[in-house]
């Protein structure tokens, strides 16, 4: 076991656990973001640096400073080791220059993009964002790619977090995307343009971090905000058959996997239960999905307790 300070609050964690994981346990505001990481999907992590966090003191055998910041997601924890991550000024800095780094080539197309509401991004960007660009040249463009009749690529939207790639490599048995080409021309594609067709693919949708990879049979259909989640579940031969059906009104416009606190999916689903099974009678419904309340679609349900300091103050 290892003893780690994070933001002065000190956790014992299994040696190898990564200060990522170390500050989930912690849990809270502490937890630095993570674009990339997923905690399901191995190799992940180590590439969108928004987990970057500052080590003040390496461990207790050797108490040096690391001299530059460190990926969470990739750094294990020593015994000793004490982090800083919001309350590091230079820490802060630093990701709010990658979030402009990430904005730079990403569309502000927000109100018409289905992630709108969900979109991590999106979240970021209020947190660290600026609001202006200082990017003055073209954004990258791209052919458009037909990835099939159920999920809609944007790349322009595509943030190279490589996601949808390890979760087709590893959660499907025959992937046929991946990244294409270098630097600023790196690009998701279907070699030979072929269809995404397999019984897991859907998954690659809740795991882009961006409105890159949407649901064709959800697109326009809602806002996020205005729908209804309830958790259900049937018997399914191929997956946990556990889901959160999107209701508008009586109609299900939307099926996904569940998502923990750290918005990574509890469990992958097959895309029967996503696409097909759109029906109320196809389902135990086991009742309203409880989201986290940082979320705009919680807002409503939240409004009460986050008013009262200000309906006090007013009345
Ligand atoms: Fe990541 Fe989404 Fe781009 Fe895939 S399409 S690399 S999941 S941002």
């Amino acid at each position: 076991m290892a003893k780690v300070t994070i933001d002065n609050i000190e956790i014992e964690v299994p040696d190898g656990t990564s200060i990522l994981n170390a500050a989930r346990m912690i849990g809270g505001d502490i937890v630095p973001p993570a674009m990339c990481y997923y905690s399901k999907l191995k190799d992940s992590g180590g590439k969108c640096r928004t987990c970057l966090v500052k080590v003040t003191k390496g461990s207790e055998k050797d108490p040096r400073p690391m001299p530059k910041l460190v990926a969470s997601c990739r750094t294990p924890v020593q015994d000793g080791m004490v982090v800083q991550n919001s309350t590091s000024q230079e820490v802060v800095e630093t990701r709010n220059g990658i979030v402009e780094m990430l904005l730079i080539n990403h569309p502000l197309d927000c109100p018409v993009c289905d992630q709108a509401g969900e979109c991590d991004l999106q979240n970021l960007a209020y947190d660290h964002g600026k609001e202006a660009t200082r990017y003055e040249f073209d954004r990258r463009t791209f052919d458009k790619i037909d990835i099939g009749d159920k999920i809609q690529l944007h790349m322009t939207r595509c943030i190279l977090c490589y996601r949808c790639v390890y979760t087709a490599d590893q959660i499907t048995n025959n992937r046929v995307h991946g990244i294409l080409g270098r630097g600023d021309a790196s690009e998701i594609s279907t070699y030979i343009e072929k269809a995404i067709d397999n019984d897991f693919s859907g998954n690659i949708i809740d795991v882009c971090p961006v409105g890159a990879l949407t649901d064709k049979t959800y697109r326009f259909k809602n806002r996020v905000w205005f729908t209804k989640p309830v958790d259900a579940h049937r018997d399914c031969p191929t997956c946990s058959g556990k889901v959160v059906m999107w209701y508008k009104g009586e109609e299900v416009i939307r099926i996904t996997g569940r998502k923990d606190v750290n918005g990574e999916l509890e469990e992958f689903i097959c895309n029967t239960c996503r696409f097909e099974k759109k029906a109320t009678s196809d389902w135990i419904i086991e009742g309203p999905r409880k989201i986290d309340d940082k979320s705009v679609i919680s807002q409503n349900h939240y409004l009460a307790d986050r008013m009262k300091p200000v309906i006090d103050k007013i009345v």
